[in-house]
């Protein structure tokens, strides 16, 4: 088969190296706008069993992977000054060049050829000429995606919080997440370290906040100066680090239909799902599996592509209407946070329904403890 892949972000590569590994005699090729050495953000973090979902499928990706990671089994909550760690949250983080070095060289060894610096801007372009199958893997963004919205039935909703995803080299001790009242209204940071001297620091306010703090048409460096004053006591005296770091709105993405003749969606250009449950990068290389597996179990293209999305549409579904939950919570937090820090801590615990009581009282004993001091209405229900 002749495969042409539109971005080489994880799901682009993670696809090609699969089908490469299946069948060497596939032509793959990844055309990557992005120099090789060059990413936009910092870290990643997968939560829970960080990469145990590849391990059935793939354990040399595995193994490539994980070596690279940090990992952490609690999370801490910070409300204002009040540290409330909350054990029996997994996560593991990598840097993303880190993590798209590693799979590049994975790709590249299996015999796929990613061509960097090389962006394709229609589908009429001649390198995808005669093309059995065109996988549109170009990111949240994507324009294969934005010219066919009717064919793909795609919906965007423009989430209303600002966050700018920025690092810094104070090294956390565990995955935390920051809120810290200000006069402008809450701070949020979702930091965490991601390899032995660096972490992410991401940034994420409401509109309204954004508005009072005057960061709309802030200069870069006084935006960073502001951000470390909020996060003082946090950063250490250790700066904040910008890489292209702007602030953005997320668009929650969804399509009805997931192709389009023989033009396939995967990762954040089908669907994206929001930051704070760490799961944006697990998906896309999931929607990669289940392209693979569509096409192990189905000779033509067309009923590959009908078999992946009926495999992958329920489970992805699940994870997708979580992270919608989980970013309408942060929309709330100027004023979820003033309850107190237990109820704050059990209140993003509890946040996207999948957890409850009894949930969190296996997770951390302590804070469902500490919950029904207060209400002990938990208890009977
Ligand atoms: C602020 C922020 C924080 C995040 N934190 C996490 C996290 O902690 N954990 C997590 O799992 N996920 C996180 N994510 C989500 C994660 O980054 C994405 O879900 C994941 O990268 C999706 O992979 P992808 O391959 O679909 O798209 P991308 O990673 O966006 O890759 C798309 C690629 O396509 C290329 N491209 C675009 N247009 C073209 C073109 N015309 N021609 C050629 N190439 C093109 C781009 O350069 C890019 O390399 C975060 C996202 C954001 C915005």
């Amino acid at each position: 088969m002749k495969i042409r892949i539109i971005g080489g972000g994880p799901a682009g590569l993670y696809f090609a190296s699969l089908m490469k590994r299946e069948d060497p005699r596939h032509d793959v090729v990844v055309y990557e706008r992005g120099p090789r050495d060059a990413t936009w953000g910092f870290g990643v973090v997968f939560s829970d069993r960080a990469l145990e979902f590849l391990r059935a499928d793939d354990e040399a990706m595995y193994a490539a992977l994980t070596p690279h990671m940090e990992t952490w089994p609690n999370l801490t909550i910070v409300h204002n000054d009040t540290r409330i760690p909350i054990t029996g949250n997994g996560f593991a983080s990598i840097g993303r060049l880190e993590m798209l070095n590693l799979m590049y060289a994975h790709a590249e060894k299996l015999g796929v050829r990613i061509e960097f610096a090389s962006e394709v801007a229609s589908l009429a372009d001649p390198r995808l000429a005669g093309a059995d199958l065109v996988v549109g893997a170009n990111g949240a963004f994507s324009w294969v995606r934005a010219e066919n919205e009717a064919g793909f039935g795609t919906r965007i909703d423009w989430r209303p919080n600002r966050f700018i995803w920025y690092g810094t080299s104070r090294v956390f001790d565990s995955l935390s997440l920051t809120f810290r009242e200000t006069e402008h209204g809450v701070f949020c940071a979702h930091h965490y370290r991601y390899s032995p001297t660096m972490s992410t620091f991401l940034v994420e306010v409401t509109d309204a906040t954004w508005r009072r703090a005057g960061f709309e048409g802030m200069r870069p460096e006084d935006t960073i100066r502001h951000c470390e004053r909020v996060f003082a006591k946090d950063l250490g005296g250790e700066p904040i680090l910008s890489n292209n770091s702007y602030w953005r709105q997320f668009p929650a993405v969804w399509n009805e239909r997931w192709h389009v003749g023989n033009v396939v969606l995967v990762g954040d250009a089908l669907r994206t799902a929001h930051f704070s449950i760490g799961s944006g990068t697990r998906l896309a290389m999931e929607d990669a599996i289940a392209l693979w597996k569509a096409f192990r179990e189905q000779g033509s293209v067309p009923e590959a592509l009908a078999r992946y999305q009926e495999l992958r549409l329920p489970p992805m579904q699940k994870i997708w209407d979580a992270a919608n939950v989980s970013l309408r919570w942060y929309e709330e937090m100027d004023e979820s946070i003033k309850s107190g820090p237990v109820e704050f801590a059990y209140s993003y615990m509890t946040r996207t329904g999948r957890v409850n009581h009894a949930e969190v009282r296996r997770r951390d004993p302590g804070l469902a403890e500490a919950y029904e001091k207060l209400h002990p209405e938990v208890l009977a229900a």
